[in-house]
C-alpha cells in the first residue's frame, strides 16, 4: 500500500522487533488450515475477528473466512486512558474465545493484530500506555502476536475497501485471458464506513487523484489500482452527535434548556458543559458560551427540517467555494463512481429503519422523517436500557443524508449505486480483514500464475 503505508507496527515488547510481514505459512507438506486474528479497537467498542483459510489457495481471493467475531465487553480502549491496564484486561474473555476454535498445534503460529482508529487518534495523553497494555496481554497467549497501533484514517478507508473487493472477488474477476479488463474495472466497490469518531469514504475514480493527500496506490494480483480516500476526523456519529449538541447549546446561550430539533418530542437529557472538554472535536473554545460546568437540558423537539437545518451547519460547505471537485472544509474529492459499499453505522441505522433492501432515495426521506415526527412515549415503549439508542436514530439518520448527499455529492439517480450491507458472504465488512490480508502478503502484487488464464 502506498499512500497509506502499512508498515511501522509498534511492536512492544517482541524480543526481537518482529511484528508483521511474511508468515512463513504452510511449511507442512499437505495443505492445512491456517488462521489469524485481527481486533478492532474503534472508538465505541472493540471486536476480535478470527479467520481461517486452506494454505494452498492463500494467494487466491475470497478463500478467506470468518470462523469468529467476538465482541469485547465494555467501551473502546480510549476509555481507559486513566487505567491503561483495564484496557488489556478487557481483552481477555474474547482472546479465549478466539483460542478455543484454534487447535492447540496451531496456535502459537497464528498472527495476530491490534488496529485502533479513531477513538484512540483522538487521544491526546496514554495512547502508548494504552496500546503496551493491550500489546502485554496479547502476548501472554500462546499466539504469534505481531503488533498494536494506531491505523491511519487513510489506511482504514483503504483497508475497508480491500475487505470488501476481496469478498466479493472483483479483483480476479477483471481477469481475461492473461490481460486485464479495463472496462470491468468499474465492477469494483467503494467503500464507505461510518465509526463513532471518523468516517471514511474511498473508491476509484475516473481519472488520477489529484491531490497526493488522497491518493492510495495498491497493486494486486499484477494489476494497480488508484484509490480515492479520506477520512474525516470528528465526523463520525457519536462525535457529530455532541458537535450538534454543543453548538445547539452555544447558539441559544445563556439558556439552560436547549430546543433538540433531532430528539424526540417528550425526550429530554441532560448534559455537562465540562463533558466537551473531554474529546478534541468539542473543546474548542466559543466566544458566545465558555464551557464552564453548567448543566443544560437538551429538549426534543421532533422537527425533521429543523433537524437536517441543524445538520448541515455542522460542515463547512462554503469552504469549497465554486469547485465541484469539493466536499466541505475545502476537501478534495473527484467525481463519485460505481457502486458503494456502505456498512458500520451507514448500514446499522438503516438497518433500525428498513431501508437497507435499495429503497429509492424518496422513500428513504419519507421514512426519516416518519420517525423524527414520532414522540419519545411512542418510539420507547419498552424499558429504558431497550431504548438507549432510539433518541439517537433520527440525528443520525439525517447526519447520514447530510453526509452522503450533501457532502459526497450522490443524488437522486447516484443513490441507487449504494448498498447498506454490513455482511460480504458470511464475513464482516470492515478493514480488519483487508488489514491482516496485506500484513500475512495474501493478495501479493503479482498475479499468480493460475489467474492469468483466468477467465471472468
Ligand atoms: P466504532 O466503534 O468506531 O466502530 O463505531 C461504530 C458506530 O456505530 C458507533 O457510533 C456506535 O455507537 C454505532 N452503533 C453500533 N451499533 C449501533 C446500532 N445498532 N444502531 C446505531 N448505531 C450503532
Amino acid at each position: 500500500l502506498r499512500g497509506a503505508e502499512a508498515t511501522a507496527l509498534l511492536c512492544h515488547g517482541t524480543a526481537d522487533g518482529f511484528c508483521a510481514s511474511d508468515m512463513g505459512f504452510g511449511e507442512s507438506s499437505g495443505p492445512t488450515t491456517l488462521y489469524g486474528m485481527v481486533f478492532d479497537a474503534g472508538s465505541s467498542h472493540t471486536s476480535l475477528f478470527v479467520y481461517e483459510w486452506d494454505s494452498d489457495k492463500e494467494n487466491n481471493t475470497g478463500v478467506v473466512s470468518q470462523t469468529l467475531s467476538c465482541d469485547v465487553q465494555g467501551q473502546g480502549i480510549s476509555s481507559y486512558a486513566n487505567n491503561p491496564p483495564e484496557a488489556g484486561n478487557s481483552l481477555r474473555e474474547c482472546l479465549d474465545k478466539a483460542l478455543q476454535v484454534v487447535p492447540a498445534e496451531k496456535q502459537r503460529d497464528v498472527p495476530v493484530y491490534l488496529g485502533a482508529t479513531a477513538g484512540m487518534r483522538l487521544l491526546s495523553s496514554a495512547t502508548e500506555q494504552v496500546l503496551a497494555e493491550v500489546a502485554k496481554t496479547m502476548q501472554e497467549y500462546p499466539v504469534a502476536f505481531k503488533g498494536a497501533r494506531i491505523l491511519t484514517g487513510e489506511e482504514e478507508g483503504a483497508y475497508g475497501w480491500i475487505t470488501i473487493n476481496y469478498l466479493l472477488d472483483s479483483f480476479t474477476k477483471h481477469f481475461g485471458l492473461g490481460m486485464v479488463i479495463q472496462s470491468q474495472v468499474t465492477n469494483i466497490f467503494g467503500a464507505l464506513d461510518l465509526g463513532g469518531a471518523s468516517t471514511q469514504i474511498t473508491f476509484m475514480p475516473e481519472g488520477s487523484v489529484l491531490s497526493q493527500n488522497e491518493a492510495s496506490e495498491v497493486t494486486l494480483y499484477g494489476y494497480s489500482y488508484n484509490m480515492y480516500t479520506h477520512s474525516y476526523l470528528c465526523y463520525g456519529q457519536d462525535e457529530m452527535l455532541k458537535r450538534l449538541a454543543k453548538e445547539l447549546i452555544v447558539e441559544s446561550s445563556p439558556s439552560t434548556r436547549v430546543h433538540h430539533p433531532c430528539y424526540p418530542k417528550g425526550y429530554n437529557e441532560t448534559v455537562s458543559l465540562s463533558s466537551f472538554r473531554a474529546s478534541p472535536c468539542t473543546d474548542g473554545s466559543d466566544p458566545r458560551r465558555p464551557l464552564g460546568d453548567s448543566i443544560v437540558t437538551l429538549e426534543g423537539r421532533g422537527n425533521a427540517s429543523g433537524c437536517l437545518a441543524a445538520l448541515r451547519k455542522l460542515f463547512n460547505f462554503s469552504a469549497c467555494g465554486q469547485s465541484q471537485d469539493c466536499t466541505f472544509d475545502g476537501v478534495y474529492q473527484p467525481p463519485l463512481r460505481g457502486q458503494f459499499i456502505a456498512f458500520s453505522a451507514f448500514y446499522y441505522n438503516f438497518k433500525f429503519l428498513n431501508l437497507t433492501e435499495g429503497q429509492p432515495l424518496a422513500v428513504v426521506r419519507e421514512a426519516i422523517e416518519g420517525l423524527c415526527t414520532r414522540s419519545w412515549e411512542d418510539v420507547c415503549s419498552s424499558g429504558w436500557r431497550l431504548c438507549a439508542r432510539l433518541p439517537k436514530y433520527c440525528a443520525n439518520a439525517n447526519y447520514i443524508l447530510t453526509l452522503l448527499l450533501d457532502a459526497y455529492k450522490f443524488n437522486e439517480t447516484s443513490w441507487n449505486n449504494i448498498f447498506f450491507q454490513m455482511k460480504a458472504g458470511s464475513a464482516d465488512v470492515g478493514w480488519t480483514l483487508g488489514y491482516m490480508l496485506n500484513l500475512t502478503n495474501m493478495v501479493p502484487p503479482k498475479a499468480p500464475a493460475r489467474l492469468k488464464g483466468h477467465r471472468p
